[in-house]
């Protein structure tokens, strides 16, 4: 570490705050770790309401500027910002892995590529968002989109990139200026953006980024009158707060929250398929908002498919996440690992089965696992852990399948396995839930809606809808 850069993985990135196109640093630090090793990564910026102030106000002064560019000119600065992307790709990806513990293969192949694409997709999906006309007895009806004004943006860790400009892309391309807060557990790549936003020539201010502790410098973003929209992901905990924090200047929300997810298994499927479902449910070691981490299984195939699961996720390999044939890397957080190992103990002392795992294993891993004899009411059937942890339960008939998948607070996503298409068509349309995949897991288009009901969150993102939340939608009526 030498002044403000850190070096992480072979890569300098730089520690401070990005705001109004300068680098900001802080009185305080807080210490990043690598969950790897524990190791120290950097000394982070501790912002404070100072600097969230200073943020919002640069993005306030680029607002006029950025909204004023045309179309093309601020699609092509974000195809920029993706060329930016693609170019560092290999530096993301390993201080992306270093910082959070997500597997290095997949951040080079999905993740990072995937960040390019965010950009990319808005960009080009901008200039296809044409005005609407129609006409009321003569009298011409115009829509029109107009960007918001300056977003806080408010991103967790267990994807930090990808959910990050999941929100500023179309927010950017919307026409609005921006201020990200990245999670304290991984403010790494949001650092390096900067840095490849400020070369493709994105405007100063138009991108700014705050480092910091949520509860430290969150009031100040989310009861700012200056910001005209909040997008958060993250816990249902945090987003009560900050609905109460945006409530004073009833600033617009979009809340993507957790969830408790079912997969659901019948007779009828393939059973191998079902398996390979189930067994993804592991993946970023169950750190994952989507996890169907509730397998509901009919009654008549519940022993089959245990026992070929069980075999399948013996191969699992667990380890280091920068070798290439690992399959689950480590836990993020200690207190996260305690977290975990609470859930699945006080489910063990209720009565509840680990066929596998169940145990902390050295360092920063958990051993996946899954848990049966469990009660529809109880703590691990109900809250989401977000760990490698998975629950089995029995059902014997479609109405029992889907009465059990319906019986929780979350409804962000379902998976079916099944061999029939009317029975996916019937139990879908029961299901609450804001994406069903059927016989596949994860596809995800980003031109779908994406959001969870109940409290897996409010609103949806994705196309369409992204600039229907990230603009001020405007009709305009002319006498003829
Ligand atoms: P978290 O709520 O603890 O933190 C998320 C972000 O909020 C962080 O940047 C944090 O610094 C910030 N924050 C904390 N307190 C704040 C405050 N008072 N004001 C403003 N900001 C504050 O969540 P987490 O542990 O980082 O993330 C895990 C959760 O995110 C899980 O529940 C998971 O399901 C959910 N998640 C949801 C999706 C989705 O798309 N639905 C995607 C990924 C993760």
């Amino acid at each position: 570490m030498t002044g403000h850069l850190t070096t992480v993985a072979g890569v300098a990135v730089d520690t401070r705050h990005w705001i109004g196109g300068e680098r900001v640093a802080s009185a305080a630090t807080f210490t990043d770790h690598s969950p790897i090793d524990g190791g120290v990564l950097g000394e982070i910026a501790r912002g404070t309401a100072a600097e969230a102030h200073a943020a919002v106000a640069a993005a306030k002064a680029a607002f006029p500027g950025w909204a004023a560019t045309p179309r093309a000119e601020r699609a092509r600065l974000l195809h920029a910002v993706a060329d930016g992307v693609e170019r560092r790709l290999e530096d993301l990806a390993v201080v992306e892995t270093a910082d959070n513990g997500a597997l290095l293969r997949s951040h080079r192949r999905g993740v990072m590529p995937r960040v390019a694409h965010n950009f990319r997709f808005f960009a080009d999906w901008l200039l296809t968002l044409d005005h609407e006309d129609f006409d009321t007895r003569g009298h011409t009806n115009h829509v029109s989109w107009d960007p918001a004004g300056p977003c806080v943006l408010i991103t967790p860790w267990n994807a930090p990139l990808m959910l990050a400009t999941w929100k500023i892309a179309p927010a950017l391309a919307a026409g609005n200026t921006v201020v990200l807060k990245p999670a304290e557990w991984t403010p790494m790549t949001a650092s390096l953006l900067a840095d490849i936003a400020a070369e493709a020539g994105l405007p100063a201010g138009v991108l700014n980024v705050v480092q910091g502790l949520g509860p430290e410098i969150g009031d100040a973003l989310t009861s700012h009158p200056d910001v005209r929209r909040i997008s958060f992901t993250g816990s249902v905990p945090t987003a009560r707060h900050i609905a109460a924090s945006a409530a004073a200047n009833l600033t617009p929300l979009s809340l993507e929250l957790g969830g408790k997810s079912p997969l659901l298994v019948f007779a009828d499927a393939d059973l191998d398929l079902a398996v390979e479902l189930a067994v993804e449910q592991y993946d970023n070691a169950g750190q994952v908002c989507l996890a169907a981490t509730r397998l509901l299984v009919e009654e008549s195939v519940a022993e089959e498919f245990t026992r070929r699961f069980v075999e399948r996720a013996g191969q699992l390999k667990q380890g280091d996440p920068r070798e290439l044939p690992t399959d689950l890397g480590p836990n993020i957080h200690e207190r996260q690992l305690e977290k975990i190992d609470g859930f699945v103990q006080r489910a063990i002392g209720a009565g509840a089965r680990a066929v596998i795992g169940g145990e902390r294993l050295a360092g920063r891993f958990y051993a996946p696992t899954l848990l049966t004899d469990v009660a529809q009411d109880s703590e691990i059937v109900q809250e989401e852990v977000f760990g490698p942890v998975l629950t089995l339960q029995t059902f014997r008939d479609e109405a029992e399948a889907v009465r059990l998948a319906n019986d929780t607070r979350f409804g962000l996503a379902a998976t079916l396995a099944t061999g029939s298409r009317e029975r996916a068509d019937r139990v879908t349309g029961q299901l609450v839930a804001g994406t069903v995949w059927v016989n596949c897991f994860f596809v995800r288009d980003l031109q779908a809606p994406f959001g969870g009901s109940r409290h897996s969150g409010v609103g949806r993102e994705g196309g369409t809808w992204s600039f229907d939340f990230y603009c001020d939608v405007k009709n305009t009526v002319t006498a003829p």
